[in-house]
């Protein structure tokens, strides 16, 4: 990759060949392989791999699956591995490249060319009225946001972001920061993707997190995959679907895209996932219109109330029903109103498939529904969680073995952040703990999500916008939007490991401060330091790195938060941050006492692989008001798109990382050297007068009459549910405007854009 270019995208020059079958297999090996060479040369990445996801070595940040018990010596997927030595990349980002480089030629760089530019190395900050950044000394840079933080008129004035990259160390002490400053402004990257997922369980079931470990996934009778692409976005997802297969279970895949992890699976750590031809993941493929779980699940509901009709007590599990739950009745009356009609239209699915799902279903004692954001990107995101939780409870299928929930996350500590009080509207508890444990009066309004963020940022309501981790300008909605909202801040401030887009969107001033990655030693005034990770299914761990740093003028995350707090705050308060960034065991000992779940968190995080969270659900406990899990009615909401018009959802091409692509291509769906393009079934192109290869601008269409557009794009036949369309985030993210929420989750509706294609010649 050039270094010589800021100024231009790679040039788009299409290349299709027909989708991949099947995911991984040595193909993967090689492709992780010559990627972690170039970034990072055969010493870093041996260093690298050899103790990822090992117990007392790196915790992959790549994404939130977890470790098995009984771990490989290569226990990395592909994306990890190239994720992990993108990370121990032997470029460097120095003074001098920002000298040679303006921020406005930064700017109009891509993603992936700011990405493979490598580690940031020292503070810089860009001047009001700069066109450059310019080095500045930690001391001058902390001071210089300590200054800003304390001249604000409110400390609502001030957001303080996070990815889900951030460890559990340093999550905590950045919200006792915020609310020792005085604000509840934490809005994370959860907002944008799991949080309809919280929302829903939330209600339910009294707990926002999955219920499932490992060990249920292989022991179930039958497990969904659902608005999900395991093979992409959490690849060692397929080795637990394959021992669920080894041990007799059943899978169905619901999707709109027929996704190669979803069909075939060929483990590289097996000689059969080498050699022979793999393991068949999914038993039933359901090829769903984009929006159409709810219709799906509310279907299954009704067969199943259906089939205890016609044979009463076999069906449903009645005991489970009286004791656990409550809503049974009027869910009941509600669920058999669904119709057939509505169901096959929502769905684009035929009444067979359907009912053969429905027969899945009644073989199986055991049943697990996992998904992740096809289904919480829906306005209905939330109503379609409360549904399966309806599905799961009809039979008992939660707070037993081989059963539950599973919401799949993305980002490595996302749901640990949240653990750790990330949180803009955390339980009175939670800040009661935290008052007590530190003697001051957390404030107790509720804060801005990322959506309320920008809106507040638009409005000049917030000027001091603080990202620890993460590239909030391009993981959020309405790019334009949001970009213009940073602009309008006096000050920006981006914590970050490399560089990416955030960093070209500058408030009046801006600051980027270089931290440790997940790979780096951290070594404080104690001795070398580990920090703790919490995964999708809620075990806590270790993670340590192995790497010398990229810089010595790297900071940890937990020590530029403890000392942006000593400067705001001032010294001599009864938060000891000074002993915190000195020993993170002390920090631990406080989450012990303020977080439900850690107690004697030292001593258990200690033991190799850690340990795993309570989760009341398993003990048959639901902490919602009444008790007891709850039964919901949800209304049926179709997405339609007008004759003419295709339902889009955004997604990650295989060689991307959240908002990074490290390749133009996207290898198991035969996309090469390309990112604007727009997947859509070859029946729908024909009726739409497109040919396959044409250019084209996708224009979104909003309700209030306004259009959006994204600009040359190519369509591409692909063999996607009918009615649909998919195209790659972030560069669509300005089709969604800021608005389009799901309702009580307020995540940005990413998933169900209705939009037009426009021949680009038409356009004028
Ligand atoms: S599945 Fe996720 S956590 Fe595991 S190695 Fe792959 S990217 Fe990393």
């Amino acid at each position: 990759m050039s270094r010589k270019r800021p100024d231009v995208d790679p040039q788009d020059d299409l290349d299709v060949t027909p989708p991949k079958t099947y995911a991984a297999g040595l193909p993967a090996v090689a492709h992780a392989m010559e990627y972690a060479l170039a970034q990072a040369g055969p010493k870093r990445t041996a260093l690298t791999l050899l103790s990822l996801n090992q117990a007392e070595g790196i915790d992959c940040p790549g994404c939130a699956w977890p470790d098995p018990k009984h771990r490989h010596k290569n226990e990395y997927c592909e994306n990890g591995a190239k994720h992990v030595t993108d990370e121990a990349t032997t470029r460097r980002v120095t003074r001098e490249f920002f000298a040679a480089h303006s921020v406005a030629e930064l700017g109009a760089a891509s993603d992936m060319w700011l990405n493979h530019q490598g580690r940031l190395t020292e503070p810089m900050v860009k001047r009001p009225g700069a066109t450059h950044y310019e080095p500045i000394g930690w001391d001058d840079a902390l001071g210089l946001v300590a200054d800003e933080l304390n001249g604000l008129a409110s400390p609502d004035e001030a957001m303080f972001y996070t990815s889900g990259r951030l460890n559990n160390e340093a999550a905590f002490l950045l919200q006792l920061f915020a609310r020792a400053y005085g604000t509840n402004n934490l809005p994370d990257c959860s907002n944008m993707c799991h949080e309809s997922s919280g929302s829903g369980l939330g209600e339910t079931l009294g707990v926002g997190k999955g219920s499932v470990s490992l060990d249920d996934i292989h022991e179930s009778d039958l497990v969904f995959v659902v608005g999900q692409n395991p093979g992409t976005n959490h690849p060692r997802m397929l080795s637990a679907l394959e021992e669920t297969k080894r041990n007799g279970g059943r899978v169905i895949a619901v999707n709109p895209l027929p996704e190669a992890g979803l069909i075939r699976f060929k483990n590289p750590q097996t000689p059969r996932g080498v050699v022979g031809k793999g393991t068949v993941i999914a038993d039933l493929f359901l090829k769903i219109r984009p929006g159409g779980d709810l219709a799906l699940f509310q279907m299954l509901n009704r067969l199943l109330l259906e089939a205890e009709d016609a044979a009463p007590g076999t069906v449903l599990d009645h005991d489970f029903i009286a004791t656990h739950t409550v809503g049974y009745d009027d869910f009941a009356a509600h669920t058999r109103t669904v119709t057939w009609e509505h169901v096959l239209a929502a769905t684009g699915l035929t009444r067979e498939e359907i009912e053969a799902v429905h027969r899945e279903v009644l073989g199986a004692r055991k049943v697990i529904v996992c998904w992740a954001m096809g289904l919480t990107q829906h306005r209905h995101g939330v109503p379609t969680i409360r549904e399966i939780v309806s599905f799961l409870l009809l039979r008992g299928n939660l707070g037993r073995p081989g059963a539950g929930v599973c919401p799949v996350r993305g980002h490595s500590n996302v749901q640990g952040d949240r653990t750790m009080g990330i949180w803009e509207r955390v339980p009175d508890s939670f800040l009661d703990a935290l008052a007590a444990e530190f003697d001051f009066a957390p404030p107790r309004a509720h804060g801005y999500d990322s959506v309320a963020g920008v809106r507040a940022m638009r409005d000049g309501k917030a000027s001091v916008f603080v990202g620890v981790a993460g590239n909030f300008v391009r993981a959020m909605s309405d790019s334009d939007v949001t970009e213009a909202a940073l602009r309008g801040c006096r000050l920006t401030v981006q914590i970050s490991t490399k560089l990416n887009r955030s960093h070209t969107v500058c408030g009046e001033t801006a600051l980027i401060l270089p931290t440790l990655g997940r790979s780096d030693r951290d070594v404080q005034a104690t001795g070398e330091q580990f920090v703790t990770v919490e995964d999708s299914m809620s075990e806590v761990h270790q993670s340590r790195g192995r790497l010398e740093p990229a810089s010595p003028d790297l900071l940890s995350e937990v020590a530029i938060i403890g000392r942006l707090a000593r400067r705001t705050l001032g010294e001599g308060g009864a938060i000891p941050w000074e002993d915190f960034e000195a020993d993170y065991a002390l920090v631990r000992d406080r989450i012990a006492r303020v977080v439900p779940g850690f107690a004697d968190f030292n001593a258990r995080v200690a033991v190799p692989g850690g340990f795993r969270l309570p989760n009341p659900v398993n003990e048959g406990r639901f902490p919602t008001p009444s008790g007891k899990a709850v039964f919901t009615c949800n209304e049926l909401d179709m997405i339609t798109a007008p004759k003419g018009h295709l339902v889009l959802q955004s997604l990650r091409s295989h060689d991307q990382w959240n908002t990074i692509p490290y390749a133009m291509n996207d290898r198991y769906r035969g996309i090469h050297d390309a990112r604007r393009i727009v997947m859509v079934n070859p029946d729908d192109l024909a009726e739409l007068g497109i040919a396959d290869r044409d250019p084209v601008d996708i224009v979104s269409v909003w309700t209030d009459g306004t259009e959006r557009r994204a600009e040359g794009f190519r369509a591409v036949a692909y063999p996607a549910a009918r009615g649909s369309a998919a195209a790659y985030y972030p560069e669509t993210n300005v089709l969604v405007p800021l608005d389009s929420v799901a309702e009580i989750s307020n995540t940005p509706t990413s998933k169900g854009v209705i939009v037009r294609l426009e021949p680009v010649a038409a356009r004028g």
